[in-house]
């Protein structure tokens, strides 16, 4: 494995890095403590720092020991989830109910010890944006440092993210062309009808029967709407509605979710919704509100920058441990804001084989340490290669 010599010389200081950060857990927009760190690391290794978009996001800027005018941004997220952590080792969570569960903590001691390689060594022409970003975890930190500016103050050419990813070997690195991981959207649809005495349904406008059949019908879309052999979910995971058992109510709530891998079937789905829930309340002689809350888009790599960041990969881990088949992931990531604005290209780094407890977003999750030099030195290297002299 390529590692960098260097790199794998302050593997035990990114380790401690990691395992700090890991005890302070922070959720998204609250990432005080954290990007306090992140800006004290980032100075002490002689970069520019910039803070306060999106309320705790902080941006490195390092030039090289040329400056070609060309610039990459590498991203990494800084936010933890709202649950409690069941791990019992030293650097556990410090905070009840906070976990870095999700390998944010991770993320953030690759992106400083890549910064910290680089800063040393400066063997590249041009600048590099280091972007960390808040809340990645449902609360689109990447969109709202771009709504504030990012691109603008720190506009770089391409832009670069990766993720720890369990149930992939250690070590080895995924990338996709085209989507890696799929849109999340959310809804919440109130039906109304009028409500009665039970016992009297003819004089009721019943909301229950109808959100029956809306939530049946919704099924259809995934089943005969979108084409096979592309991937689409449906979820409707939220019914509210009634009080007792002799009476028929006014309104029911549902609320749910769908996900999809193109964007055009993001778009028939929720088309599709709209139509459903309007014609069948309707038909049932209730009236229906949809509030739909467009959530983040698919994450799509662009195939040049894919191709080049799987050239980088190959280098770092070997093309044996390279993977440029795995299916994507029904989970959504924000970083996709950042592919819909620039070129770039996602990654996913090898946390180990899958095991119960220890996936993502699991209680018992950790983030594998021995994989540090690993994403580290595809950092560097990226850089170096993306800002190679010419
Ligand atoms: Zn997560
Ligand atoms: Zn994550």
């Amino acid at each position: 494995m390529a590692i960098i010599n260097r790199i794998a010389d302050f593997h035990e200081e990114m380790t401690v890095w990691r395992q700090t950060l890991h005890a302070h857990p922070e959720l998204g927009y609250e990432e005080v403590w954290t990007s306090d760190f992140i800006a004290e690391k980032l100075a002490s290794f002689g970069i520019e720092v910039h803070r306060g978009l999106a309320k705790t996001g902080v941006v490195g800027v390092l030039k090289g020991n040329s400056d070609s005018g060309r610039k990459i941004a590498l991203r990494a997220d800084m936010d933890a989830l709202p649950m409690p952590e069941a791990n019992s080792f030293a650097y556990k969570s410090t905070h009840a109910g906070r976990m870095h569960a999700c390998g944010h903590d991770g993320h953030m001691a690759m992106l400083l010890g890549a910064a910290r390689y680089l800063a040393e060594t400066r063997q590249f022409d041009g600048t590099v944006y280091f972007y960390f970003q808040p809340a990645e975890e449902g609360g689109a930190g990447a969109k709202t440092m771009m709504d504030e500016g990012l691109f603008k103050k720190f506009n770089a050419d391409s832009v670069w993210g990766m993720h720890n990813w369990p149930g992939l070997e250690a070590g080895h690195i995924a990338i996709s062309h085209g989507a890696c991981m799929a849109s999340a959207d959310h809804f919440h649809i109130a039906i109304r009808g009028c409500g009665s005495h039970a016992a009297m349904p003819h004089q009721a406008t019943d909301p229950v029967l109808a959100s029956a059949a809306i939530i049946q019908s919704l099924q259809s879309i995934v089943a005969r709407q979108a084409n096979p052999v592309d991937s689409a979910v449906v979820s409707v995971t939220m019914v509210h509605g009634g009080s007792a058992f002799n009476v028929i109510p006014d309104e029911v709530e549902l609320g749910g979710t769908s996900r999809a891998i193109l964007p055009e079937t993001r778009q028939k789905i929720e088309q599709n919704i709209r139509k459903i829930v309007t014609s069948l309340a309707t038909a049932h002689g209730c009236e229906a509100e949809i509030d739909w809350r467009a959530g983040y888009p698919p994450t799509i790599n662009h195939s040049a920058e894919a191709d080049r960041a799987a050239e980088i990969a190959a280098g770092v881990v070997g093309t044996e441990k390279l993977h440029m088949d795995l299916p994507p992931s029904m989970a959504a990531e924000d970083f996709a804001f950042m592919l819909e604005a620039k070129k770039g290209a996602y990654i996913w780094l090898g946390a180990g084989p899958a095991r119960e407890g220890k996936m993502l977003h699991n209680t018992g999750y950790d983030f594998n340490d021995m994989i540090l030099p690993v994403g580290t030195s595809y950092w560097v290297k990226l850089v170096e290669s993306e800002l190679a002299s010419r």
